[in-house]
């Protein structure tokens, strides 16, 4: 068995582990072992399209799926993972939401010292290169290019004055300022080509000699000595290898696969462990648990004026024209983002600020994410916070077998009020008379349905999450929180967990750019605690 010895191994190149890697290994100082189970690149992840094609590929994704559960009307539902370098940030639908201030101030005031907007407003600066909006709130020089969409035409324009019509504003630079108000989406895209955190972090750092990544390692387990983290245990085509940190272990393997390596290494809930034949290192009862993530049903609307979504604009021969206008420009089908326009809006007046997000797609799909014969526009909508907490366990002690993953989606009511008031707002917002020219008719749910009861019960029956699980390993200092502020795991020496999952809430949106700023504070942190 081969073993070595760093400063730093990382766990996971994904959105928040990449960065590190980057971060440490910046001075010479230190020497870095960056682990990553998946493989180096798939060709459809600098594609921005190619989202539709990794979203259920074996190659590049984990393809976890949820447990049956009421509020999926016993559906299992798909929770994608990237499993290659740059992780989700190389699957991902390139959207780019930092969240509101409040999120991150509610993380300060449950107890988390250093993470209030004021204090994490520094490391989305410096994480981003975006040319637009205002010095005070973003980022010029930055690793990770940040874009507006190259997306417009007239279904822009309509939604656009169709909020206006509805009170919602426009709003140039969600990011900036305030976050309410209706506008196209700030992409992770440069010229038609994705901006993960494997190309814009890993990409700049993979000379360094101080730097190993190593790809096709499946890390199964950490070595423990008492309450102090010594190394990994990893295996490449199934051989047995070991690495030992002369400092840390930061676990980045992201929302899923953090508390499953924690709970294979015998730190969790002590009932669990030995459920699994696991011997208990270190009892902690939060890990695996606080999972939350955004429920979001698909509202769905035919468009009868012709060629204006992307199922008239590619259908037949015309995806060739625009195969071709993606070549020569980087824009078109081919360069789309999850969604190119977006609004945050309030359920109700007399709150501080949004609580529910919709974005808009330009098309239909259907078998998946095949493009759909008849013309129309998707709208997905959600709680910005959702309430509804559920957890990830280990079902065996086989580091190869998916966990458990159980949602518990609309167990607060919360969440159902929400869903309801979003899918009201949408429908006023496409009812609006300036989509008259689109000739839009709802066809899903439909107009039949409008009672909550009915509409509640077909949001079980179809809705999906957009893919943001976080808080499996949630920062804190009451009887559930894994991490304390410095994002150290509770009674553990050297073991650090960096991701998604030490959000203590969701963030107000889509959680990529909260995991590579998370990334980025951790790497400010461990290179302070080293000097
Ligand atoms: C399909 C999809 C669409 C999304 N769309 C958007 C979007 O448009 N905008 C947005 O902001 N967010 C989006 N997200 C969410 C966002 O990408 C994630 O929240 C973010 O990437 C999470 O970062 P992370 O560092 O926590 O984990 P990840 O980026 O998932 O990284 C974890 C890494 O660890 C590796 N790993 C796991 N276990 C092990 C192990 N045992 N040994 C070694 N390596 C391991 C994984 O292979 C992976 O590379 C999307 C996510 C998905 C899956």
């Amino acid at each position: 068995m081969e073993s070595q010895t760093y400063d730093y191994i990382i766990v996971g190149a994904g959105s928040a582990g990449a960065v590190l890697a980057n971060r440490l290994t910046a001075s010479g100082k230190y020497s870095v072992l960056l682990l990553e189970a998946g493989r180096p690149s798939h060709p459809w992840s600098r594609v921005p399209i190619g989202f539709a094609r990794l979203i259920d590929n074996p190659k590049a994704n984990w393809l976890y799926e949820s447990e049956p559960e009421e509020g999926s009307a016993q559906r299992t539902i798909p929770v994608p993972r990237g499993k290659l370098l740059g992780g989700s940030s190389s699957i991902n639908g390139m959207v780019f939401v930092r969240g509101q201030a409040q999120d991150f101030d509610t993380w300060a005031q449950l107890g988390n010292r250093g993470w209030s907007y004021r204090d994490v407003l520094p490391h989305f600066r410096a994480m981003e290169n975006y040319d637009e909006g205002e010095d005070e709130f973003r980022g010029r020089d930055g690793p990770l290019r940040v874009t507006d969409t190259s997306e417009g035409g007239p279904i822009y324009d309509a939604l656009i004055a169709a909020a206006a019509e509805r009170g919602i504003a426009h709003n140039s630079d969600y990011n900036g300022a305030v976050q309410e108000g209706i506008g196209m989406t700030q992409v992770t895209i440069n010229k038609g080509r994705r901006m993960s955190t494997a190309y814009c972090y890993l990409d700049p750092a993979r000379d360094c000699a101080n730097l190993r990544i190593q790809t096709g390692a499946l890390t199964e387990a950490l070595i423990l000595d008492g309450t102090k983290c010594l190394g990994v245990r990893y295996t490449i085509d199934g051989v047995a290898q070991e690495a030992h940190a002369g400092r840390e272990v930061i676990v980045s393997a992201g929302a899923v696969n953090s508390p499953q390596l924690l709970e294979l290494s015998g730190i969790g809930q002590p009932e669990i462990l030995k459920r699994h034949g696991i011997e208990v290192h270190h009892a902690l009862a939060g890990v695996g648990e606080n999972l939350r993530d955004h429920y979001a049903p698909r509202m769905m609307w035919k468009v009868y004026a012709p060629g204006l979504t992307y199922n008239d604009k590619a259908r037949g021969v015309k995806m060739v024209w625009q195969a071709l206008r993606y070549a020569t420009t980087g824009k078109g089908l081919l360069g789309l983002p999850a969604s190119p326009v977006r609004a945050y809006v309030r359920s109700r007046e007399g709150l501080d600020s949004p609580d529910i997000g919709i974005s808009w797609i330009p098309f239909l799909v259907q078998d998946g994410y095949k493009l759909h014969n008849d013309s129309g526009m998707t709208v997905i909508t959600h709680p910005l916070r959702s309430e509804s907490s559920g957890s990830i366990h280990i079902g065996t002690d086989k580091p190869d077998a998916p966990p458990a993953i159980r949602f518990n989606f609309l167990s607060a009511e919360y969440d159902c009020q929400i869903t309801l008031a979003a899918m009201e707002i949408v429908r006023g917002i496409m009812g609006a008379s300036a989509m008259a020219g689109l000739k839009a008719e709802e066809i899903a749910p439909g107009p039949a349905l409008q009672g909550d009861d009915e509409l509640l019960d077909w949001v079980k029956a179809t809705a999906e999450t957009v893919y943001h699980p976080v808080g499996t390993c949630k920062m804190g200092n009451d009887d559930r929180a894994v991490v304390d502020e410095n994002l150290r795991v509770h009674g553990i020496q050297n073991l650090r967990v960096a991701d998604a999952s030490i959000m203590p809430t969701l963030t107000s949106g889509n959680t990529n750019a909260p995991s590579i700023m998370i990334g980025e504070k951790a790497a400010a942190m461990v290179l302070e605690s080293a000097a």
